[in-house]
């Protein structure tokens, strides 16, 4: 069993607490994406899982044996990172059998371990190739069969697709996670895009500040945000602070009273409430709950949607997105046309501030 254990790990440089006091416990198999803006922690806390940075406090575990201080090749764990890290001078095949060279095993295992690595990452016909003779993607998968060739126990990937163009990307992704399922190998993914944390990884681990801010499934985060920070990050566009008047009936700070889903929650809140979930115009009796008039601010064509930004008369801005006439949506609003605005009560989450 492969199962990694991080108990209350801590790091701290100097004055910097670049990782404070996580735990996590990521079962046998399971892809888990450490997510969060630039500097939460996540690189900090991969590495010390690979035993690159020692860790100031704390112990980490795979199959309940101790790691802590082990050396990285005492670990048994696959690297994929973002700059992949070959050996310019070695050929795709020299690069991906070097970890198994490392560990002295008979050339005729060597050189079948090497192929099926290859074959897994629809490489095996660029064998005798040097890295620069290879395109990104290309490179990348290079890096994958050398972190998997080695048979690991848990695979630790940091950015693995941020140097590909979006299209590549999509498609590395996808193979990562079919490798990964195939495999059946414990994952730590480290991402700072939370659309590719929600479509790979089983577990989102969202980080703030070296802690941890929320963890759950994908859909967990996506739709139900625990704080302004984690719903913010989940591009939800629209925080509105207010505070509760009565059950299920919220205030907001510019004066509007609207109804809400009833939440154990008190104090200063704001509803979130996705961009989607706006509509402008709209005729289904269900929206009645909460329907306000207000002012087409701007719109923004994104393709597929559009975004608009409405005015409500105190001032409040709120984004509603609709679909853009290329997908049959709605003809689209001029800046200054007077439209209702409305949502269902359900459709807003609230969240501590
Ligand atoms: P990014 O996505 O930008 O790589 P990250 O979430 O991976 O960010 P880390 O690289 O883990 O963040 O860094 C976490 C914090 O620790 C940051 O504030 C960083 O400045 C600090 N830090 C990292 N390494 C060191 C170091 N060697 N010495 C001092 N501070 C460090």
């Amino acid at each position: 069993m492969s199962d990694v254990v991080l108990q209350s790990i801590v790091k701290r440089y100097d004055a910097t607490t670049a990782v404070d006091n996580v735990s996590l416990n990521i079962r046998q198999g399971e892809l888990v994406a450490l997510l969060g803006p630039s500097g939460c922690g996540k690189t900090t806390t991969l590495r010390m899982v690979g035993g690159f940075i020692p860790v100031t406090e704390g112990r980490i575990l795979v199959g309940g044996r101790d790691l802590t201080s082990l050396p990285p090749n005492k670990r048994n764990m696959g690297f994929g990172f973002q700059n992949y890290a070959l050996f310019p001078h070695m050929s795709v095949g020299e690069n991906v059998a070097f970890g198994l060279q490392m560990r002295k095993l008979p050339k005729a295992d060597i050189a079948r371990k090497v192929k099926t690595a290859l074959d897994r990452v629809k490489l095996s016909h660029l064998a005798d190739r040097l890295p620069k003779q290879l395109s990104g993607g290309q490179q990348q998968r290079v890096a994958l069969a050398r972190a998997l060739v080695i048979e690991p126990d848990v695979l630790l990937l940091d950015e693995p697709l941020s140097n590909l163009d979006a299209q590549l990307r999509n498609e590395m992704k996808l193979e990562i996670r079919n490798i990964q399922q195939q495999l059946g190998i414990t994952t730590i993914f480290v991402t700072h895009d939370q659309d590719e944390a929600l479509s790979v990884a089983d577990r989102v681990v969202l980080m703030r500040a070296g802690r941890i801010e929320q963890m759950g499934a994908p859909d967990d985060l996506f739709e139900r945000p625990a704080s302004h920070f984690v719903a913010e990050f989940m591009g939800v566009t629209n925080l509105l602070a207010g505070t509760l008047e009565s059950v299920g009936r919220f205030r907001l700070k510019s004066g509007e009273v609207v109804a809400v889903p009833v939440a154990g929650l008190s104090g200063d809140l704001a509803l979130a409430l996705r961009p989607e979930r706006v509509i402008l115009d709209g005729t289904d009796e269900a929206l009645l709950a909460n329907t306000l008039s207000a002012e087409v601010e701007f719109a923004t064509y994104r393709g597929l949607v559009i975004d608009y930004r409405v005015r409500l008369p105190s001032g409040v801005t709120l984004i509603a997105r609709r679909p853009s006439p290329a997908v049959g949506g709605p003809a689209p609003l001029s800046p200054g046309r007077a439209v209702r605005v409305s949502w269902q009560p359900e459709a807003g989450t609230l969240v501590p501030v």
